[in-house]
């Protein structure tokens, strides 16, 4: 767009890693009549190759597409995942592990009892707050059942574990049907002009013009960074990681039912991931450099592992933070390029699908400085949020055993909000009303703060019951039978 007022009429997208061949694949679906889409990639430059875990809302995305699971999921070796259970996280032996649960409508009962369960004990008495007594996800984990019921009514919530690179492909296959051009080749120079771009130099094609350009360059930020100049506001102050090493393995038993769970590790200097899909077990371990060096991180993952060094790895500089404007000028940046947390709930494409509904919802009007300001705000409303989650599991990290968990708990900026809402919970006041008070600022809702909360064991009286035999039993027996009932074994598929 050359000046501020007018509509786009062709869309160049620059890189074909996951957020690239997602924002071709929804924009060609909903816009291709309108808008010319051209996607560059480059065959030199490779994709970040990580990101094998989702949120609920993806499905929402596949939906849109009118994609069905059997499309995708054989071909990108995806199981289903119901949520994440943390280990290690605490010097507790009572708080070792808890799981953070996708929420059901056959959880609506049962949660009541867990917050009301989590407010007693705040003030003193005595209950049951282990989170994976209360919610049907934890008991599908435990079951290793696939979260989907024919006989069940009532939506279950649940998400993906998949190959990027496969789910890429897909995608990209999909898009080049619905029209979108596809170049292999690289963008050698960004020409700007008075905050816009005039146009891209490739070693492929004539020098590309559009309306509009999309910056999915990854960590890079070809576009918005190197060309428009934006900087990236880092979060380095309150989340310390900012490496990452990860080394797939074979499934050790590849009989067994697949567990609908990742796994999140505490180690010495960060955590581990564990993501089983149906061909390979994803693995990897994030770290902050300031407390271990890469040789180190990796050496401690083998070990953890049981893999000798023939086994490779691959090591990962991760940038944490986010731009100022995601849309500057005739460019919006999505996907790593924006800006990145880190991947502890799985939360970036989750980013990259919410500002691309922003995206495409803005196309059909005339595109204004409010409108951009509108998206600007709203995508740091989304990253601040997830930030502010992700930032408490180590706040609330109860571990003395190295100097990176002190120094994450004790050494961090705590942001505005987590520290109203610890002050909230630790206070026995109305945990209720704080949460209320920021309500449009938060993107993780009541039960996954209850969840972190309990399940951390933040808790001052020493009456703290992990599972008492009344009333937190026969919900247990309730959810048990239930998925028992109505769930099938997620199997490995025969091959
Ligand atoms: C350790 C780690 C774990 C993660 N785990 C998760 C997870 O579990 N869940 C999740 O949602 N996300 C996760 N992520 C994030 C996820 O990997 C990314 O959000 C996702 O892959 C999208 O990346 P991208 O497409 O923005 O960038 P990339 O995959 O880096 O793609 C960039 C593209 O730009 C192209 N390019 C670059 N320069 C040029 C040029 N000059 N000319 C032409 N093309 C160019 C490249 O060829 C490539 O195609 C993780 C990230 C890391 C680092």
């Amino acid at each position: 767009m050359t000046n501020s007022t007018q509509q786009p009429e062709s869309i160049v997208i620059v890189g074909g890693g996951t957020a690239g061949w997602m924002c071709a694949a929804y924009l060609a679906a909903k816009w291709s009549q309108r808008y010319r889409i051209t996607l560059i990639e480059s065959a030199q430059i490779g994709t970040v190759g990580v990101g094998e875990g989702s949120t609920p809302f993806l499905r929402q995305f596949f939906a849109e597409l009118g994609w069905q699971e059997s499309d995708w999921m054989p071909a990108c070796d995806a199981t289903y995942k119901t949520g994440i259970e943390f280990s290690n996280w605490t010097g507790s032996e009572r708080f070792k592990r808890y799981f953070h649960p996708f929420f059901s409508a056959l959880d609506l009962d049962t949660a009541e009892h867990f917050f009301a369960n989590c407010n007693q004990v705040r003030r003193g008495q005595n209950a049951a707050v282990r989170p994976a007594q209360f919610f049907s996800a934890a008991t599908m984990a435990e079951a290793a059942v696939t979260p989907v019921s024919t006989t069940l009514g009532g939506d279950i919530d649940y998400a993906y574990h998949f190959d990027a690179g496969k789910l890429a492909s897909c995608l990209r296959s999909f898009a080049v049907q619905q029209g979108v051009k596809h170049l292999t080749g690289n963008v050698l120079n960004v020409q700007c002009t008075n905050g816009h771009i005039t146009q891209l130099e490739t070693d492929c094609s004539a020098p590309l013009t559009a309306t509009l350009f999309i910056d999915c360059s990854g960590f890079r930020g070809l576009l918005m960074k190197q060309g428009l100049g934006q900087s990236l506001q880092s979060y380095q102050d309150c989340l310390f990681n900012d490496r990452a090493v990860a080394i797939p393995t074979p499934h050790n038993h590849p009989q067994q039912a697949i567990t609908p769970q990742t796994r999140s590790e505490g180690l010495s200097c960060g955590w581990m991931w564990n993501i089983p899909l149906t061909s390979r077990v994803g693995n990897g371990y994030v770290y902050g450099s300031h407390f271990c060096s890469p040789e180190q991180a990796e050496a401690e993952l083998r070990q953890r592992l049981k893999v000798s060094d023939e086994t490779p790895a691959r090591h990962l500089t991760m940038p944490v933070g986010r731009l100022q404007e995601h849309w500057h000028g005739n460019c919006v940046a999505i996907g790593l390029a924006q800006g990145f947390i880190e991947p502890l709930e799985a939360t970036a494409l989750m980013l990259v699908q919410y500002g691309i509904y922003q995206l495409s919802s803005r196309l059909g009007e005339l595109v204004t400085i409010t409108s951009r300001t509108q998206y600007n705000t709203e995508m740091n409303r989304m990253f601040d949020g997830i930030r502010d989650y992700i930032v408490a599991h180590y706040y609330l990290n109860t571990r003395n055993d190295s100097p990176y968990w002190q120094a994450c708990r004790n050494d961090i900026r705590v942001p505005e909000n987590l520290t109203l809402l610890v002050n909230a919970w630790d206070g026995k006041g109305q945990f209720e009303d704080a949460l209320e008070s920021i309500d449009e600022q938060l993107v993780y809702l009541r039960p996954s703060w209850y969840c972190i909360l309990a399940g951390m064991g933040r808790f001052k009286s020493e009456a703290v019951n992990l599972s008492d035999p009344g009333a937190a039993a026969g919900i247990q027996q309730y959810l048990t039978r239930t998925v028992g009932e109505h769930f099938k074994a997620q199997l490995m598929p025969s091959r």
